[in-house]
């Protein structure tokens, strides 16, 4: 088995079992050029590192190593960072991915579901930006890539708890970033709309058909069907119609990492860079509130 170029960048992804971790360590592994040294990192390793390491192949323990690590829980985090820099010397790149979906509908939702989201998908991100910027500063050199969402910008009347999470993780890197810079640490904020995993999928196989569905978890009739004809009479207003392909996303990442300056913001496809333009250029909100409200 040839070792990885010295000058590889050690990159650290959170949620690889399943999904856009998985497909985006799988694609900077395999780099022909092999430019990348990639800690592909699970919540449960026993139950659900074999499907990886059978796709990994040979590239296994070479440009890829699997290990366990709860985004929710500090201990685990703290062992793979030591690990990484003892064997590494550094950690040039952290992808903050693990992320969970909400579950049912933000009025009937106990406090816990809301608990359990931010736990995830916003203090599971903070954990691990804590944990590897002491060793970014002192190479005055990273870059942090968090999976964010469309969901970090632009409320939708569905996922309240999800929403807000991604809310929350936007602010966090809007106010860390540019201090962070100084250091030659570069956050960045990667606002996908739709992803083929089966955080969507489970619910339908293109955007209006996975909300017409997800809006069924809303118990009142009424609130139901305005829900719905929001959800699903314009999808622009959502996120387009468009379902990005994992990989595509991967190589959107790669450009991200490899360029020498990154932006703090990246949407994914042209639907959602329309979003974002509106939503940026409206102080008010009243743009975006007005758009849902027509329907
Ligand atoms: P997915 O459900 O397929 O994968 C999520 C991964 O996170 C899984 O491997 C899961 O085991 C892991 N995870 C959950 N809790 C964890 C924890 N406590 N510690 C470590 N890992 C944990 O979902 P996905 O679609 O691949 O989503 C990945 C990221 O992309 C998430 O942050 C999600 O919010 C974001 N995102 C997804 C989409 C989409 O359409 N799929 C769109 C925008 C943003």
């Amino acid at each position: 088995m040839a070792s990885p170029v010295a000058s590889s960048l050690v990159i650290l992804i959170t949620g690889c079992a399943q999904g856009i971790g998985k497909e985006v360590a799988l694609f900077l592994a395999r780099d022909p050029q092999r430019r990348f040294k990639v800690y592909a990192t699970m919540r449960n390793m026993a139950t659900r590192q074999e499907e990886l390491k059978t796709e990994a192949g040979n590239i296994l323990n070479d440009t890829l190593f699997i290990r366990e690590l709860d985004v929710t829980k500090q201990e685990t985090i703290d062992n793979i960072v030591k690990e990484i820099i003892d064997m590494q010397g550094k950690i040039d790149v952290l992808v903050n991915n693990a992320g969970i979906p909400f579950k049912s509908w933000w009025e009937t939702d106990p406090m816990e579901a809301y608990y359990e989201v931010m736990e995830v998908n916003y203090f599971g991100c903070v954990r691990m930006t804590r944990a590897v910027i002491p060793y970014m500063k002192e190479k005055r050199n990273g870059r942090i890539l968090q999976i964010s969402s469309v969901s970090g910008f632009h409320g939708i009347p569905l996922g309240a708890s999800y929403i807000a999470s991604k809310f929350a993780l936007e602010g966090f890197s809007e106010s860390i970033a540019p201090p962070l810079r100084k250091f030659n640490i570069w956050v960045s904020v990667i606002q996908p709309g739709y992803v083929a995993t089966d955080m969507i999928k489970q619910f339908g196989d293109n955007p209006t058909d996975a909300f017409a569905k997800a809006a069924g978890i809303i118990p009142g009739e009424e609130e139901r069907k305005i829900v719905t004809n929001m959800l699903t009479s314009d999808p622009e207003i959502v996120v387009g119609n468009d379902m990005l392909d994992p990989q595509d996303l991967a190589k959107q990442l790669q450009d991200v990492i490899l360029s020498p300056k990154s932006d703090f913001r990246y949407q994914t496809s042209k639907a959602i860079k329309r979003l974002a333009r509106e939503k940026f250029v409206d102080p008010t909100g009243n743009a975006i509130m007005n758009a849902w409200l027509k329907q």
